[in-house]
């Protein structure tokens, strides 16, 4: 017998994939979390029938999430990871020699625990610059002022405990806790399915930074599978990484490079047209 997992990708689109095996299923405090053992994929983690990662195109996503600001920023120190538990974006910011501080900010200890024991090669918690507060990132931001050079969320979709982390309350929160010339980025869901949420996004992000924009890459498990992920700089230009940065990092890479980061900020028409001001 075929066993599949299909997720509602929105009210009438569906994504199935062949499941090999379930490795674990639980409910935690804040949701219901799957490791699923999939054909196409690999192992997939799913939170409320979400997915949320595979060990198939991880990469795509979490390179381009954690290297575009951090090769764009002057000198990346400290950085903060809100969400992210199973690690992907915080491995991606601790290959980056500049780093002496990554934390992350999640609100579910659960799923950190068994993104550890099941998508190991995700994760790289051991790392002794890396350090874990469980707790809504929103407190987390309001309580640490002028601390982080980069400041990155890796949420859920904006539902439950992720929507004010779309809210302009939060971006300026953000704001305080950047300091000078310090990079914001979020994820923020397709431009051919979430286009109100990236035009509120954008809105939000232009009214409390000097500096905002939208870059775009590829993630064929995430609806539509052309992603884009919203920037708000203290006055750093996030279009191109920083002199040298690159060859002095020595990064082997599978999605992003130089040209790509900079080719990630050319946006097609319709998507161009949600991050200009009405
Ligand atoms: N890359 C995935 C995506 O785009 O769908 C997200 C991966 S990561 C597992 C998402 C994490 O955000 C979840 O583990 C969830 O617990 C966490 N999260 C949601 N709201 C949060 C909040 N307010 N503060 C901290 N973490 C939050």
């Amino acid at each position: 017998m075929q066993v599949w997992f299909s997720e509602d990708q929105t009210a009438d689109l569906r994504i199935s994939v062949r499941v090999r095996q379930v490795l674990h299923q639980e409910r935690s405090p804040y949701q219901e979390i799957m490791v699923l053992d999939t054909v196409q994929f690999g192992r997939m983690l799913v939170l409320d029938d979400v997915i949320q990662t595979t060990e198939k195109d991880e990469f795509a996503y979490h390179e381009m999430m954690a290297h575009v600001p951090l090769f764009a920023h002057p000198h990346p120190r400290r950085v903060l990871v809100i969400g992210g538990g199973d690690g992907g974006v915080l491995r991606e910011v601790l290959r980056h020699p500049t780093v002496e501080e990554a934390h992350m900010a999640e609100i579910d200890q659960r799923v950190v625990e068994v993104s550890r024991r099941h998508l190991p090669e995700l994760n790289n918690f051991a790392d002794a610059r890396a350090r874990v507060f469980f707790t809504d990132g929103i407190r987390h931001v309001e309580e640490h002022p002028d601390t982080y050079d980069v400041i990155i969320v890796d949420s859920t979709d904006p539902v439950g405990p992720a929507v004010a982390l779309f809210g302009s309350d939060f971006h300026r929160a953000v704001f305080r806790a950047l300091r000078p010339g310090g990079i914001f980025v979020q994820q923020s869901e397709s431009p051919f399915f979430n286009r109100e949420l990236i035009r509120q996004v954008q809105s939000s992000l232009r009214q409390v930074f000097p500096v905002a924009g939208l870059y775009w890459g590829v993630v064929p498990t995430y609806p539509g599978g052309f992603w884009t992920y919203s920037v708000g700089t203290r006055g750093t230009d996030p279009r191109r990484p920083r002199e040298g940065a690159w060859e002095e990092a020595r990064l082997q890479t599978r999605y992003y490079s130089p040209e790509i980061h900079r080719a990630a900020f050319a946006l097609p028409p319709f998507v161009a047209e949600l991050v200009e001001a009405e």
